[in-house]
This record gives structure tokens, sequence and C-alpha cells, in this order.
């Protein structure tokens, strides 16, 4: 015999159609959260789309602190880093987390014949672009500075990191705000969340789409404060900038700012801004600052080295040139 009879099992199934109708209009409805801390030196932006099922709030809090995590094991300035402890010593195990973003920051460093180098620890020491006094160093200051950096200063043997001389000075500053945004993204991920994003001051990760569209993203003008280079219509990716209007000071007309070129230790010059698109932030943001210290012509040539990376480049003189697939991305381009 039947549990139901034949009304009552309609009634059931009216209830049921009705709690799965509600749930369906309800995932057609996502719920958007959107939350700013500021970490790494930069304002974090992360939001969020799902359904009311997935634990939203949480996810963006344990992503915060997911980044919160890295730039303790990453920072220039925290003492307990992995690069605070490496100063002292020759050689050091670190760990597995700081080993990877080395081993990534080496490939780009051969990659770039060592315009990404992450061994101006002591350039950045006698700069202090980024403190609240910045200098212009004597020409010696920056000689001395240079002594123990350059390609081969630093090498990843196994877990453990070895400098070439006491000097080496080691600053993962061009790329460790990429892996932090890559591990915001696998937290958000683990939760359950399909749609994303997450914006570290213009480094930008995003996951799925926005509401079944692509995710409009604008490329700030590196000489109009308010102005926009463009927009790009894109989803599932990393889009990283390096430019040097954010952190510079000027002196006698001339502008330093804080990527260098480790050839001279002098703030490079071949460009204004580069904006690289890439599979991972880590890798788009190490490629960014490699490519702005090369210039256009050596910089579009390096992204073409990373299969599925694009990119634009703005010259010193003001003038963009782009890989070949970049031009797909772009909505709309000022003129
Ligand atoms: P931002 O941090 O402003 O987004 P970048 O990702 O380009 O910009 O990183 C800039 C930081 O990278 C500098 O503050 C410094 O710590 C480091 N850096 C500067 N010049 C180089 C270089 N040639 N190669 C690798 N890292 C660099
Ligand atoms: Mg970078």
């Amino acid at each position: 015999m039947l549990p139901f009879n034949r009304p009552a099992l309609i009634v059931v199934l009216a209830l049921v159609a009705a709690i799965f109708g509600l749930r369906q209009w309800g995932s057609s409805q996502p719920e958007e959260i959107r939350k700013s801390r500021i970490l790494m030196d930069t304002v974090v932006e992360i939001t969020v789309f799902g359904s009311a099922s997935i634990p939203l709030q949480e996810s963006v809090d344990a992503a915060f602190k997911e980044i919160e995590r890295i730039e303790a094991l990453t920072s220039f300035f925290q003492e307990k880093s992995d690069l605070s402890r490496l100063k002292g010593a020759g050689s050091m195990e670190v760990s597995p987390e700081t080993a990877a973003i080395i081993a990534t920051g080496l490939e780009v460093a051969a990659a770039s014949g060592g315009a990404f180098d992450m061994t101006l620890g002591k350039l950045k020491d006698v700069w202090q672009i980024e403190g609240d006094h910045p200098r212009l160093p004597q020409p010696e200051e920056i000689k001395e500075a240079l002594a123990g950096s350059g390609f081969g200063a630093l090498v990843l043997e196994g877990g453990r990191v070895v400098r070439s001389s006491p000097e080496t000075s080691i600053d993962l500053g061009g790329i460790a705000k990429g892996y932090a945004i890559d591990r915001a993204i696998e937290v958000l991920k683990k939760a359950g969340v399909e749609h994303a994003a997450v914006n570290a001051g213009g480094d930008i990760r995003l996951l799925g789409d926005r509401r079944g569209q692509p995710w409009r993203i604008a490329i700030q003008h590196p000489r109009q404060q308010n102005g926009f280079l463009g927009r790009l219509l894109i989803q599932g990716v990393a889009l990283v900038t390096s430019g040097d209007y954010e952190r510079f000071f000027e002196k006698d007309g001339i502008r330093y700012h804080h990527l260098f070129d480790p050839r001279t230790g002098y703030p490079a010059t071949a460009s204004q801004s580069v904006t690289v698109l890439a599979d991972t932030a880590v890798v788009a943001d190490a490629l960014a600052t490699a490519a702005f210290v090369l210039g256009p012509q050596e910089g579009i040539a390096l992204l073409k080295k990373f299969p599925g990376s694009e990119g634009m480049i703005v010259g010193a003189d003001g003038k963009p040139a782009y890989t070949p697939g970049f031009g797909k991305l772009i909505e709309w381009q000022s003129n």
C-alpha cells in the first residue's frame, strides 16, 4: 500500500517543486559580499557572489587570514618572516611555500635575462622609496648596494635557499603579493565559492564570471590620475599592473619610483606601466615587474615565452605595445 493517498501525494510533490523553484530563484539572484582590508601595504578588496548555501562571510574572512599568513611569511619588514631570518644565514631551509615563490621568481629571472631580480634588498634599503623618507642615494651607495646582487646570487637547492655572499639581501616585493592573491582564491574555492575577485591594489585575480557576464576591469592611465587606458572583459584569470605612478618621489623634475633596473641600481626608465594577464597572479606579478624593467620591445618578447600570458606595455614615450592576443580582451580603449 502507498503511504500517501493521491491528493496527499500531489500536495507533497507541489511542495517539493515549490521549494526547488525557490532555491533555483535564490541561486539566480546570488548574494554579493564585498570587504576591504589593508594588507601587504595596500588595500585588498575581496568580492564574492554565491547562493545563501555557501558560507560567504566566513570564506571572505578566511581568505583575508590567508593573505595575512603569506604576508607574515614573505615580508621584507616583518621580523619573523622567512626572509628576515635569511638575512643572517648563508644558506637556509625555508618553508615549502617560500621555496615555491622563489622557484617561480627564478624562472622569470632567467627568462628575463635578470631583469626580474629578487636580490635587490639592499638597494630597496638605500632608496627607501616606500618608506616615510625616500632619498636619492649617492652613486657610491648604489654601487655598494648592488654588491652581492644579480643573477646567480640566489640559488634554490631543494628547499634550501643559498645566497652567494653574506651581502645578498633577498626581497620578494615583486612577486609575493601575486602569490597571496592566488592563495586567497584557493581558500575561496575550497569553501565552495565559484565567483570572486581578489584585488590587491590593482593586482587582481578573478574566479569565474560576474553574474553570467565577464568582469569589466579598467586599466589605470599612468599619467592621468582619474583616467583609464581602457577596459578589459575577462574572467577566471589574473591581471596585474606594475607602474611608476604609485610609489615614487620627485626631485629636480625627475621621477624616482620603486621598480629598479638591476643593471644600474636606479629606477627603470623604459616604461610607464605594464599590465599582464596570466592564469596565476604569482606569474603575472613577476612578469609585470620584469617587463616594466625591459620596456615595450623586450617586454613583449618576454611575455611571449609564457604560454597563456598576454599584456600591454606603455613605454616611456606613452606609447603602448601589445602581445598578439591582448586586443581580443579590450572592450573599450582611450585614444
Ligand atoms: P607593486 O608592489 O607596487 O604592485 P611590483 O609588483 O612591480 O609593484 O613590485 C615592486 C616591488 O618589487 C618593489 O617594491 C621591490 O620590492 C621589488 N622590486 C623592485 N625592482 C625589482 C626588480 N627589478 N625585480 C624584482 N623585484 C623588484
Ligand atoms: Mg610585480
